[in-house]
């Protein structure tokens, strides 16, 4: 488990990053990573080659309306905010301002603040109470899943309703670190009971005909599903 992306080769990695991934990262997601980097959490911050999937499909579907799950120290947050258009909106939750205000400066020199509603909360309640605003239902052209992850299949049953038809949900680790692919009894106790989670949520993901679905080997894995009906 030391090698945090799914290649398991550190040189490969550190290739794709460098040629592909790096060059074209905007400066303001550079420093938020440096800043992450020094984190005694450091390892929950997003990986940068999922997030240039991202700001490609956010692109691709002219995203406006976007929702995110799990902001910590905003690398996600910031990519969405400098990516979609100017009077375009991020309705961001996560349950610790804490992490939020690490990144923040640099969201707010990055000029792109005035996008984001960040809201502290736990992502259950948050998502309730978007629900009960028929305004919402439907109406998001993108939504962005990366908290904790043994919700994942909760927080589904809420966005799948968030989302409009043709939308795009991404849920992030869907792989968690290569575990779904090996035994359990050769998985260390600590990526357990996340593993069994996501096992059941990928399941789940998959007999889903609400959502088409396509998993990337990205990071440590990004699943994006769209909304059919
Ligand atoms: N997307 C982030 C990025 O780009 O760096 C990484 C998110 S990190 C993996 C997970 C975040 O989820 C943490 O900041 C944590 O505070 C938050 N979180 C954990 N449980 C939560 C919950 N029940 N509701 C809302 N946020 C939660
Ligand atoms: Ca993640």
């Amino acid at each position: 488990m030391e090698h945090k992306g799914l290649l398991q080769s550190d040189d490969l990695y550190k290739y794709i990053l460098e040629t592909n991934v790096y060059p074209h990262e905007p400066e303001p997601l550079k420093e938020i990573r440096a800043l992450t980097a020094s984190h005694q959490k450091f390892f929950m911050g997003s990986s940068p080659d999922g997030g240039q999937m991202v700001e490609m499909l956010l692109k691709l579907i002219d995203a406006k309306k976007t929702l995110e799950i799990g902001v910590f120290t905003g690398y996600s947050l910031l990519l969405t905010a400098l990516t979609i258009p100017e009077d375009g909106k991020i309705v961001a939750i996560d349950i610790n301002r804490e992490f939020y205000e690490i990144g923040r400066p640099t969201i707010q020199k990055a000029g792109i603040e005035h996008k984001i509603e960040f809201i502290e909360s736990d992502a259950i309640r948050a998502l309730n109470k978007l629900l009960e605003d028929p305004n919402n239902k439907g109406s998001f052209d993108y939504v962005f899943v990366d908290a904790d992850k043994i919700n994942y299949l909760n927080y589904h049953e809420k966005v799948i309703n968030l989302v409009k038809v043709n939308g795009i949900i991404v849920y992030d680790n869907t792989l968690w670190y290569g575990t779904v692919a090996k035994s359990e009894d050769s998985v260390p106790e600590v990526f357990k009971e996340v593993r069994n989670s996501i096992l059941k949520f990928n399941k789940a993901l998959v007999d889903d005909t609400r959502v088409k679905i396509v998993t990337a080997p990205l990071g440590d894995g990004i699943t994006i599903c769209r909304r059919l009906y």
